[in-house]
């Protein structure tokens, strides 16, 4: 079953998490490999999608926030648009939309940054969010310090922490057709950072030395981790190995019920709503062309299908029956 699990250090201004999705991301991979239009995902989609949900978990666990936390990279190359989308409660889907061939051996930037227009955009969607009220998105683009192209998403997100919330984080990342799986390990802000400057304790200065150091030395620690053993290994003997001469205190894992799972949200409804905003005159249309609508679900597989009545019932708000019908 996939998993999350916290840690700190204790005394030590560090945390971490571990994820790693086994069941769920099996899931979405079955789902999209049964999809008889687009097939299963090539090797490297599959790498960067599994990547992307993993930092989506790990992302999610590390806010406290009331709302969906989506990942998306917007792509100029082959691969338009990846989607990780997780919920307060660890339940997740993602997508993929591929144009095109991607080679078995396409590196990030051959998939998503071809003409240097990539991005990736983390967006924080409220629950209770007011109409009219905007999600907070943050957007970062796939180049580095230097201006080179970044060809790990991991070092993309690395980036996206530093900017959006000043906080140092190592992000390690591997996913493969059985497994996605991450390690988040987060520098904390040192209490009363904020004075620090202001009243010049050298105590307090060297302290705060001390605790950078030990941030380093764990980094240095977490980043040794080979993608190899992150797929392979379990979490205990992954914590094991790296950080067995750490402080490491750990919280309950999240597994099952609790743990991340594979959750679709879509419904017909939504998908009337969809359908209802192409307006009158675009769905007559494609009811004249076709004698109905299709409307499939990217995320889950789901096909909904609205025939003539069911769809002048979209616009005239008699809908016959929105609850249950026709999804197969
Ligand atoms: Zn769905």
């Amino acid at each position: 079953m996939s998993e999350l699990h916290k840690f700190i250090f204790e005394g030590l201004p560090v945390r971490g998490m571990l994820v790693r999705l086994t069941d769920a991301w099996q899931d979405i991979l079955a789902r999209r490999a049964a999809n008889s239009e687009t097939g299963a995902y090539p090797a490297p989609v599959r790498q960067l999608l599994g990547e992307m949900a993993a930092a989506g978990v790990l992302m999610q666990g590390n806010i406290k926030f009331n709302g969906a936390l989506v990942l998306q990279i917007f792509g100029d190359g082959p691969v338009k648009l990846g989607v990780v989308e997780v919920q307060p409660d660890f339940s997740l889907r993602a997508t993929c939309t591929q144009v095109g061939d991607v080679a078995e051996d396409a590196t990030l930037s051959q998939m998503v940054n071809v003409n240097n227009q990539g991005r990736c955009a983390i967006t924080l969607d409220p629950q209770d969010r007011l109409p009219g009220q905007q999600p907070y998105q943050g957007v970062v683009p796939l180049f580095g310090d230097q201006g080179e192209k970044l060809e790990n998403i991991s070092e993309v997100l690395e980036h996206y922490m530093l900017q959006s919330e000043q906080l140092d984080t190592v992000l390690v990342l591997a996913a493969d057709d059985k497994v996605a799986a991450g390690l988040l390990i987060q520098r904390l802000p040192i209490e009363g950072q904020g004075n620090l400057a202001g009243r010049a304790d050298s105590v307090e200065r060297e302290a705060a030395l001390g605790q950078s150091e030990d941030f380093s030395r764990i980094a240095i620690l977490s980043k040794s981790l080979k993608r190899e053993e992150l797929l392979t290994l379990d979490a205990e003997t992954i914590l094991h190995r790296l950080y067995w001469e750490e402080p490491l205190a750990r919280f309950e894992p999240l597994i099952g019920e609790t743990g991340p799972r594979f959750a679709c949200r879509c419904s017909r409804e939504r998908v009337g709503n969809m359908i209802r905003s192409l307006g009158t005159e675009e769905v007559e249309s494609i009811i004249a062309e076709r004698g109905q609508v299709d409307v499939g679900c990217d995320f889950c597989g789901a096909e909904y299908q609205f025939d003539p009545v069911d769809a002048a019932g979209l616009f005239t708000g008699l809908v016959p029956d929105l609850s249950g019908g026709s999804v197969h």
